[in-house]
């Protein structure tokens, strides 16, 4: 479905001014010269710890708000890990604030992959590429050029803002959202709820687009498996061999099928999207009707069951020597609610004595797709892409709404894109070559504007 870009509607002129690839570096939106900047501080986060830190890209932020009339607050969880938060006086302060966050950390980028360089923001082919062009330093740029456009010229945005730019997303956000909801909790007093990253972006459904509002996360359980065995000399008859059973266990967790449970959020996309290819939903499988979303099916397939995967596996220090311990790192994405079940789950697949390390873990989250809020987003995006239909999903991963939940504050994904449907986007989330569309940030910095500005 999503290989026949000749069925979806083109852009208006309006909306592809500055994408064409000969005027684009002359005529740069500012959006798109934010995000630019913003790749250029390389602010990599390698996780346990080991960062590049965001303190740079925190005071660039900073400056950008300053110059706005704000007042921005930096917070150092540790030296060079640096959050900003700034309050935007709403006209109307009987209503709830509303935090807009984004995260200035990204991913590690091996250059080595990549056909440009990942941290120069290099403009090509009407495209803006790099770390962080996807996630998320494109919303952290909308999010800015937005209220350039809001309140730069003397206006308000409806109501308060929380304007939050995070350190630490990419590792849990401990150092980043946790560490400021924990430690300075009255950052974000009066606010009842939250949009960010992961949601937002369009997806073409049987010829048609449609955008995907991040409604709910999976849970995030990472843990560490450990087996314990005998250390020895290489050559000998050894049966018990750690590096042995931790590699039974790792194949079998690895191949492990989890069962499809649907939630409300995935029952009620499902449903939309049976309702928009005609089809019987209970002739048709959930794996088929996720498939039908083309380059968004990875996210939505894996929205629909726990998933648990290996993603490390350290043991050994010599050829000839049998060490006494190896160690799996598995990522586990239960979904809401089920993190307990899955781990005695897992304990069961993995066998009782293989050890399970809990190293992080955060909690899934689940809210309704309708209110005031939601209201105001599918209204928004009718006005600035009329017909095409807003669908909630449940979030494979996770973002710093988890942290802000703790403080009853109810999170979305939406950072507005329209995106061609040859552009396989969501492969992009810590994928090679990131990139997008000059346009399509155009387009978001336009609806976040006319959101902020009515909402
Ligand atoms: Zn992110």
């Amino acid at each position: 479905m999503a290989s026949s870009p000749n069925t979806i509607p083109a852009a208006s002129s309006a909306d592809s001014a500055g994408a064409s690839p000969g005027t684009a570096a002359a005529k740069l939106d500012l959006t798109a010269e934010i995000a630019r900047d913003l790749i250029r501080f390389d602010t990599t986060n390698y996780g346990e710890g080991r960062s590049n830190g965001e303190t740079d890209a925190a005071e660039y932020v900073a400056q950008k708000l300053r110059a706005l009339g704000l007042v921005p607050e930096l917070f150092d969880s540790e030296p060079g890990r640096t959050s900003v938060v700034a309050r935007v006086q709403g006209r109307d302060t009987s209503r709830p604030a509303l935090v807009v966050h984004g995260h200035l950390d990204v991913v590690p980028a091996d250059p080595a992959n990549w056909s440009v360089d990942p941290f120069a923001g290099v403009i090509k082919d009407g495209l803006l590429w790099g770390r962080g062009a996807v996630d998320m330093k494109n919303m952290d740029a909308m999010i800015l050029a937005s209220l350039q456009d809001v309140i730069g010229s003397g206006g308000a945005p409806e109501r308060d803002l929380v304007i939050a730019f995070f350190a630490d997303e990419e590792a849990g956000g401990v150092l980043g959202s946790h560490f400021l909801v924990n430690e300075h909790p009255h950052l974000f007093d009066g606010a009842t709820e939250a949009i960010s990253e992961v949601g937002g972006y369009s997806i073409t459904l049987g010829g048609q687009r449609a955008y995907l509002l991040q409604t709910g996360e999976k849970a995030l359980i990472w843990v560490k498996l450990v087996a314990r065995g005998e250390a020895g000399h290489g050559s000998r008859m050894h049966p018990n061999n750690a590096i042995t059973r931790l590699a039974e266990a790792v194949a079998k967790l690895g191949r492990h099928e989890w069962p499809i449970r649907l939630t409300d959020t995935t029952e009620q996309l499902l449903g939309e999207i049976a309702r928009i290819l005609d089809v019987d939903p209970q002739r048709v499988g959930p794996d088929e009707l996720a498939l039908a979303t083309g380059t968004a099916s990875g996210f939505i397939q894996a929205s629909l069951r726990t998933t648990a995967n290996p993603t490390g596996l350290t043991a050994g220090y010599k050829h000839n020597v049998i060490p006494d311990a190896a160690e799996a790192l598995i990522d586990i994405r239960s979904l809401p609610g089920e993190e307990d079940l899955v781990l005695a789950q897992i304990q069961d697949i993995v066998g009782a004595d293989i050890e399970i390390v809990t190293m992080h873990r955060d909690i899934g989250l689940e809210t309704e797709f309708s209110g005031p809020l939601i209201d105001a987003v599918v209204s928004t995006l009718e006005r600035h892409d009329p017909g095409a239909p807003v669908l909630p999903y449940l979030l494979s991963a996770g973002t710093d709404n988890k942290a802000l939940s703790t403080l009853g504050i109810k999170g979305y994904g939406f950072a507005p894109l329209r995106l061609p449907a040859y552009l396989d986007f969501p492969a992009m989330f810590h994928g090679v070559d990131e990139r997008v569309p000059l346009d399509a940030l155009v387009f978001g910095r336009r609806v976040l504007t006319d959101l902020l500005s009515s909402y």
